[in-house]
């Protein structure tokens, strides 16, 4: 029997290159999204394969799947720091009420679900690099709380599913992913100097730029979570590139590989915008056999090039996405 799986956020960049993979496993996938940080060309490819289909859904409304279902990943929620400011009782919702709804869901098919959490769960760690044991340092009611907390409710509410009920449940901390089909304006460092780099602008570093992050491929982060959904863990596993770097000496090294001449502007560093992020993996190593493959040269290299073929028209639509006329009133 075909096994069928519900991607929540299917439209966006993890969710789209989740469905790709669960296609080329044999899953049936049920995608769903309301497309509001998401776009419907991310999985404009797959409309015509049998074993896909689309729900257009906002799952923070009661979410009905017809048939069985023996896999739920739960990945709709805006991600980017600039589309989480703009939306943010959104994003509390998706992470609290979305996901209480699609617990509900898997108790009612007997479905195991893994929900994507994130490293934002430790806040501005002040252990380093982080392991799944830190409690982490998040400000509750700053501008970034909306997203940190929401993600928190989530683990919490998964866990208390797990507990009292029984479920089969599971819990990536995704820490920074890149790759194709990341939208060009979401304000995330990555495609914001690529775009830059494209449109022959200045390349913005938030802060001095001592601050670090760890980036990882797309098709790594995608095997890691694959793996842990296949797993028997219902505990979080960080899932991330340990390989560390400044936004400083990143925003250089893009500068090398874009062959640009742009220069390194300065601008305020966002509030709460964590000082050091990186993943211990050491979990992820001994429970799933799991470790990233490919190095930031190859994968900065894949997405540049993605970026490079979009239209003019993409490269120079420079306002941010219109939210509004995804939000229900
Ligand atoms: P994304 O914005 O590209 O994708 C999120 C998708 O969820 C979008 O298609 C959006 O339209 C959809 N969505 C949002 N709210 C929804 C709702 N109420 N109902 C239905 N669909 C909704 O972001 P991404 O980078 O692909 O992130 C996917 C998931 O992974 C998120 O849960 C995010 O918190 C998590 N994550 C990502 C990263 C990363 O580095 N990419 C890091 C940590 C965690
Ligand atoms: N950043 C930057 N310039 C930009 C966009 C982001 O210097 O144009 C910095 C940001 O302040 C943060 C890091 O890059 O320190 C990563 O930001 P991103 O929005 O990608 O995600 P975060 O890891 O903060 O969630």
């Amino acid at each position: 029997m075909t096994k069928r799986v519900l991607i929540t956020g299917a439209a966006g960049f993890l969710g789209s290159h989740l469905s790709d993979r669960f296609i080329k496993e044999g899953f049936e996938v049920i995608g769903m999204d309301n497309f509001i940080t998401g776009d419907e060309k991310n999985i404009s490819h797959l409309a015509s394969n049998p074993n896909f289909q689309f729900i257009e859904h906002d799952v923070t409304e009661f979410v009905k799947i017809d048939g069985n279902l023996d896999y739920i990943l739960h990945f709709a929620s805006p991600a980017s720091p600039i589309d989480y400011l703009k939306i943010p009782i959104q994003t509390l919702k998706v992470g609290s009420l979305g996901t209480h709804n699609l617990l509900g869901l898997a108790k009612a098919k007997n479905a195991r679900l893994l929900i994507a959490s994130t490293s934002e769960v430790y806040g501005d760690p002040l252990v380093h690099p982080q392991s799944e044991d830190y409690y982490g340092n998040v400000n509750a009611i700053g501008p970034r709380g909306v997203y940190d907390e929401a993600k928190r409710f989530q683990e919490s509410i998964t866990m208390a599913y797990h507990r009292f009920h029984g479920l089969d449940t599971r819990i990536v901390r995704i820490f920074n992913t890149y790759g194709p089909r990341m939208r060009l304006n979401d304000g995330r460092v990555i495609p914001a100097f690529m775009g830059q780099a494209l449109r022959g602008e200045d390349i913005t570093v938030f802060g001095d730029g001592s601050q670090t992050r760890s980036f990882c491929y797309v098709d790594d982060q995608v095997d890691g979570i694959y793996r842990l959904l296949m797993s028997d863990y219902a505990y979080p596993v960080n899932i991330g590139n340990p390989h560390e770097i400044s936004i400083k000496d990143f925003a250089e090294e893009i500068i090398k590989l874009t062959g640009t001449s742009q220069k390194i502007i300065y601008k305020p560093l966002p509030v709460d915008d964590p000082m050091q992020r990186q993943p211990n993996i050491d979990l992820a190593k001994k429970l799933l056999g799991w470790e990233p493959k490919v190095d930031r040269a190859e994968g900065m290299k894949i997405t540049f090039d993605y970026f490079k073929s979009l239209s003019q028209d993409e490269l120079f639509k420079s306002e941010h996405k219109d939210f509004e006329k995804h939000i229900k009133r």
